[in-house]
């Protein structure tokens, strides 16, 4: 099968995140043709390659994709391949990984297959973190390992930052601000936002470096006219695993006036030894790369407990804009490498 023929057919079909089920016939049909047999949950799709009594490497990637947006000077919708590249929304993120490991993983059982299962698993919505790997991996057997295909120039991403969101309400007493009086909960907010900002963590991840702690949202006041009697702040807070959740909140509670809520802390730091088979086979497959810690979240954040290495084709900073695209060369290397990966995993599995 062609990949560069299969990228441009599935990127031709829309799929916003919820709206994966056009694209998932697609995929249905080319498991079909790789001689896979696909099975359906919900509008997650999984198929088993099948080499034996051994380990059992996960291979996952999503359907889904941001929405188009605005500023595009070409079809996001057309998969044009001008110049080597293929544009269109979902060409990096990620729709040439999960081809890539398709074809991939198909070779690598094509002929010598390796002694285990590829089991690969194509996910909805990846980007709003909903019903697709979450809820899939309770359903199948566990993975001794996994991959999760993500643009990273075929580098192994070894941890992943976690995300936590915090709430702070500073309280005042309104009153009119004509008279005077009242304690104006937006001065509040204020003086929590300066504390916030002079936040410092005395310890940095080895590959995730530093945690970092910003206020992202401001939502204060209703008239002109009137002392405020609360103001809300966001805190978006991106966790490496040398610093707890419950330590942030812990430390965000001492610094701050206003009352302190978690609005998510479902989506921790994740890392893997670096020494694990399944880095080194990620390693293995592309020399010119290197392991190393990836700030943007991704279907990892459910692998908890199962060594993964997030890699694939592409680049990261491409994602979610317009004019998005995979280079040919760049999806043909992913490829190999994923074929390389699988029958580096269970060589290294194995001894
Ligand atoms: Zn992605």
């Amino acid at each position: 099968m062609n990949a560069v023929e299969l990228l441009r057919e599935v990127v031709r079909i829309p799929s916003e995140s919820r709206n994966e089920d056009a694209v998932v016939a697609r995929l249905e049909s080319a498991f079909l043709e790789l001689g896979l047999t696909p099975k359906k949950t919900g509008r997650n799709l999984t198929a088993t390659l099948d080499g034996g009594a051994g380990p059992l490497l996960l291979l996952n990637s999503h359907t889904d994709t941001v929405p188009v947006g605005q500023g595009w000077t070409k079809d996001p919708l057309k998969a044009d391949v001008e110049g080597g590249k293929i544009y269109g929304r979902g060409s990096n993120d990620a729709k040439g990984c999960l081809v890539a490991m398709m074809i991939g993983a198909q070779k690598a059982f094509a002929s010598n297959a390796p002694k285990g299962k590829v089991l690969i698993a194509a996910s909805c919505e990846e980007e709003v973190l909903g019903q697709g790997l979450e809820v899939l991996l309770p359903t199948l057997p566990r993975p001794d390992a996994a991959v999760v295909g993500e643009p990273t120039g075929l580098k192994a991403a070894v941890a992943q930052k976690g995300l936590l969101l915090l709430e702070i309400i500073a309280k005042g007493r309104s009153a009119h601000a004509a008279h005077g009086g009242g304690v104006n909960a937006v001065e509040a907010a204020a003086r929590d936002v300066l504390a916030l900002s002079n936040i410092k963590f005395d310890r940095e991840h080895p590959a995730l470096g530093a945690t970092t702690l910003h206020v992202t949202q401001i939502t204060g006041g209703e008239r002109h006219n009137v002392i405020p009697d609360r103001c809300k702040l966001v805190v978006d807070i991106r966790t490496t695993p040398s610093v707890s959740p419950d330590e942030i909140i812990a430390l965000v509670k001492k610094t701050v006036e206003g009352e302190v809520t978690i609005r998510s802390n479902r989506l921790g730091s994740v890392e893997t030894d670096p020494a694990h088979p399944v880095v080194q086979a990620a390693l293995a497959a592309n020399p010119s790369g290197r392991a190393y810690g990836s700030p943007t979240l991704s279907d990892w954040v459910f692998l908890k407990g199962i060594p993964t290495v997030k890699a694939g084709p592409g680049d990261s900073k491409r994602s979610h804009t317009p004019d998005e695209y995979l280079e040919v060369a760049e999806l043909e290397a992913g490829v190999a490498f994923y074929e390389n990966l699988i029958r580096s995993y269970f060589d290294k599995a194995a001894s």
